[in-house]
């Protein structure tokens, strides 16, 4: 059934979604910046503050170095706040443009789903769940089949077409412009989603503020290894690259108590046994104090 709602809802009509427009909108604003000189800034560290960087990695797309005083791995040039705003307007996730990926993702989806949702029904009871990087809702569309109360948040319009579709409540922005109330969800999820945080700290600090009284937040994220390297680090659009100490580090920095934290198996090997062993993620689950 589940199958059906997603032929039903990433088919054709998102296949072509205004792809060209979408992309001609991000270069008449890269452009626009370019021309001002600037397309890139330069930061400090996400988790510590301070600006000594060791420098590993230049490409076009960035710079990546490793924080002098801390040791984290963050982007310590990349591109305007602006430019990459507007690269998550037009983001568009690989399932809705490839038919192939979407095909494999119909037998990967329910396990992945309900194995998240497993993890966080471990430490919580069924509540109201935030999906921050909601993509095309499907976390959400299993929780709701569990009885959870879902919402979703994204920068991507294509992507607030989608939850639109599936009848769940979105809201297309930035975590920090959005007016919560305070301790609306018991629980926010976030997958995927924290290291493309512009301010990591701030988000955090924002959902925080959003979470019921002990409520969890669960996060995964890729889990920074040598062969970020060969894969430009996921440049322009991953900006602070986690180990599972950086990861501690911002948790307990903004408020949050760690009771899980782990490395993760990469999603496939759901799937495929090829991938077995490949621990390419970290999965966190954090507790508000
Ligand atoms: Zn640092």
């Amino acid at each position: 059934m589940i199958e059906n709602l997603m032929e039903k809802y990433y088919g054709d009509k998102l296949y072509d979604y205004n792809l060209p427009r979408a992309e001609a909108e991000l270069q008449t604003i890269i452009d626009f910046e370019e021309k001002k000189g600037e397309l890139f800034v330069s930061i400090s560290c996400p988790i510590c503050y301070e600006k000594p960087v060791f420098s590993v990695h230049k490409s076009r797309a960035g710079c990546v170095g490793q924080c002098l005083c801390c040791g984290t791995i963050y982007n310590y040039i990349r591109l305007s706040d602006l430019v990459t705003s507007a690269w998550y307007e037009n983001f568009l996730p690989g399932f809705l443009i490839n038919p192939k990926i979407r095909k494999d993702d119909w037998v990967r989806r329910p396990l992945l789903n309900n194995y998240d949702l497993d993890v966080i029904e471990s430490y919580t009871d069924v509540g109201n769940l935030l999906d921050i990087g909601a993509c095309g809702g499907d976390l959400l569309v299993y929780a709701r089949e569990r009885g959870w109360v879902v919402a979703g948040q994204d920068l991507s319009k294509p992507c607030m077409y989608v939850l639109k579709e599936l009848d769940i409540p979105a809201v297309l922005g930035h975590v920090h412009s959005t007016m919560y109330q305070e301790a609306s969800f018991s629980v926010i999820s976030m997958r995927h989603t924290l290291e493309h945080f512009m301010y990591p700290q701030t988000e955090l600090r924002v959902l925080r503020h959003v979470l019921a009284e002990d409520g969890l937040l669960y996060i995964v994220v890729p889990r920074w290894q040598e062969y970020f390297v060969e894969k430009n680090y996921d440049l322009p659009q991953h900006l602070t690259h986690y180990t599972l100490e950086s990861l501690d580090m911002i948790m307990n920095f903004t408020g949050f108590e760690v009771l899980l934290l782990e490395n993760a198996e990469c999603s496939r090997t759901l799937i495929d046994d090829e991938f077995k062993g490949i621990y390419n993620n970290i999965r966190c689950v954090a507790r508000k104090k």
